[in-house]
């Protein structure tokens, strides 16, 4: 049973890879960023209040993520372990879950971190332009993730959590090394 964050720039494969690691050691893999993007979708209270927001590529405030992650943290599914995909983004989101966590006693067993170049980033994230993706949007995405998330690799590195990884390699090859470096077997 393990519980684990995924940080990693847009574009670095995190995504893919949360949902791979959450199959094979049979856990939720929590996508805050898909959450939003279905209240949107949905036109609930939370969709209206993000919708201009996540269109400009900056974050939500972390207040509002407070609240929804403390929400499917309650879910019964995440009893069991879970990977988060998308949260925290910030020190202060970090410490938010450090006090969910503390609260329900739970603790994190790594936190891993898949490193891609800058520049092949960008490339990815234009090659897998959605349309509702604007050039400028992905840039910002960019920025915001150096100024705001980036922060949190010292921080679970200083906790001993962190756990690096080669996201310059085949979506595979990436897969089996965070396999291997969480002592997840095949
Ligand atoms: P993602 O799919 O994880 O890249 O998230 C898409 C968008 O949702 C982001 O660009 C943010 O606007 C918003 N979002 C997702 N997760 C968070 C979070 N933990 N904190 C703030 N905003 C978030």
């Amino acid at each position: 049973m393990m519980r684990l964050i995924l940080l990693g720039a847009p574009g670095s494969g995190k995504g893919t890879q949360a949902v791979f690691l959450a199959e094979r050691i049979g856990v939720p893999s929590i996508s805050t960023g898909e959450m939003l993007r279905a209240a949107v979708a949905a036109g609930t209270e939370l969709g209206n209040k993000v919708r201009a927001i996540m269109a400009t590529g900056d974050l939500v405030d972390d207040d509002t993520m407070a609240e929804v992650v403390r929400e499917r943290l309650g879910q019964s599914d995440a009893a069991g372990g879970f990977i988060l995909d998308g949260y925290p983004r910030t020190l202060g989101q970090a410490d938010t879950l450090a006090a969910i966590l503390e609260g329900k006693d739970w603790s994190l067993d790594a936190v891993v971190h898949i490193e891609v170049p800058e520049e092949e980033l960008i490339q990815r994230a234009l090659a897998r332009q959605r349309a509702d993706d604007q050039e400028d949007v992905i840039r910002q995405r960019q920025r915001v993730y150096r100024q705001q998330t980036q922060p949190l690799i010292d921080h679970y590195e200083a906790q001993g959590l962190l756990c690096l990884i080669d996201g310059h390699q085949t979506i595979d090859d990436v897969a089996q090394s965070i396999a291997s470096a969480l002592g997840v077997s095949r």
